[in-house]
């Protein structure tokens, strides 16, 4: 059984691929899934593979367990209609659709009940939730109704626009103590040229402001982006203004991936493509970047005291390892009843990229959160 954007976007291809006969899935009919697991029958390929673009409702497929996880997902949103002129998803997953908040809610609900201790939202682009919708909820409204209806639960949103972090967002996350510091917000390219080419929405002045505003408001925030090495027509020019402006910024760390030539979409019928050679020296610029922003954040919080959502025990070294609410992994000793406990650690050291700390106190969800205020060095909101 296949599914996902490629068997979406060119079905006769992937059946021409197989030696075993294969059914196939479109993005839009994944809830179909079992089914056709189930089926004895051909199934049917048309049916399956549904017409994406005419979908107006987000596939609703719930998930009730992660195994062995102490952090669930929940996708909120489906499909996207901002075509940057590089990404197939707007032709594979379709325009924009949201979950209804009553399906929202009764996930989030299953997955408090089933002793999930954080939340992570996702969504090609949650930006738009609920603009589908005749709920009047859009993104803020939702995370705000989640924070506030299962404070236990710790919530992230996976990745969203510059053009979406704003003045709504930012009161939330410092008003609801059990949303993360941590924002995963896409760059791609940090030259003008290159973001107009790319259809982004923004130029690198805007990200940048962005990016100082949140970092004023939330000074010990994960900042993470996403960019692309080796554009069609990227010159050396503009890959060091992508560079030196990623230097520049307070960022904590990059998902760097090459540009990658996807038929279909506007970018593949762009002259100037760059050769594999120049887009690899380029992508390892920026992860040789990323390395660095990374133990620079880790080692700026040393001496600083984190809660640590424990996730399980690293058989490599022996030791617990749990993300602080700032997203560092950090790797501290401690038994293993601590596993999907909430425990508070003091980072210590950082070792070849990795962080680590020592336990200050395992008995944190028994103690009212303000006492560990003053120790924290969070947020200066009690979380
Ligand atoms: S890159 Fe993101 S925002 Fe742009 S079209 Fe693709 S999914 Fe949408």
């Amino acid at each position: 059984m296949v599914t996902g954007c490629y068997a979406q976007m060119d079905p006769e291809t992937v059946l021409g691929l197989a030696e075993q006969p294969v059914t196939i899935i479109g993005n839009g009919n994944k809830h179909l899934l079992v089914q056709a697991a189930l089926a004895e029958g051909p199934p049917d390929l048309v049916m399956l593979m549904g017409q994406i673009r005419r979908k107006k409702e987000i596939c609703d497929l719930p998930v009730t367990r992660f195994r062995g996880r102490t952090r669930a997902y929940l996708r909120i949103q489906d499909g996207c209609d901002n075509f940057c002129s590089y990404c197939i998803v707007p032709y594979t997953r379709g325009r924009s659709r949201s979950l209804p908040l009553a399906s929202v809610h009764r996930q989030v609900a299953t997955f408090a009940d089933q002793g999930y201790r954080e939340l992570v939202v996702t969504g090609i682009n949650v930006g738009k939730y609920g603009l589908d919708l005749a709920e009047q909820q859009t993104i803020y409204t939702l995370l705000d109704r989640i924070c506030g209806d299962f404070p236990e639960l710790r919530l992230r949103l996976s990745s969203i626009e510059p053009t979406e972090v704003n003045e709504l967002l930012l009161e939330l996350m410092l008003r609801r103590p059990n949303f993360m510091p941590h924002l995963h917000i896409p760059l791609q390219s940090g030259d003008d040229e290159i973001l107009a080419r790319m259809n982004r929405r923004y130029t690198r002045d805007e990200f940048a402001a962005v990016i100082h505003r949140v970092h004023r408001t939330l000074p010990s925030a994960s900042l993470g982006c996403d960019v692309l090495g080796g554009f069609p027509g990227e010159s050396e020019q503009a890959a060091e203004n992508t560079y030196r402006l990623l230097a520049e910024l307070p960022v904590s760390y990059l998902h760097v991936f090459p540009y990658s030539r996807r038929p279909g979409t506007l970018a593949a019928t762009f002259g100037q493509q760059l050769p594999g050679p120049v887009k690899d020296a380029r992508v390892l610029r920026l992860r040789t970047l990323d390395g660095e922003k990374r133990a620079q954040f880790y080692r700026d919080q040393i001496g600083q005291v984190q809660r640590v959502l424990v996730e399980r025990r690293q058989a490599q070294s022996g030791l617990l390892q749990g993300f602080s609410e700032n997203y560092i992994p950090v790797l501290f000793p401690g038994t293993t009843a601590l596993v999907r406990r909430v425990v508070t650690v003091r980072l210590t050291a950082v070792d070849q990229g990795q962080a680590f700390g020592t336990l200050v106190d395992e008995l944190l969800e028994e103690k009212p959160r303000n006492e560990y205020v003053a120790v924290s060095n969070g947020k200066g909101k009690g979380g």
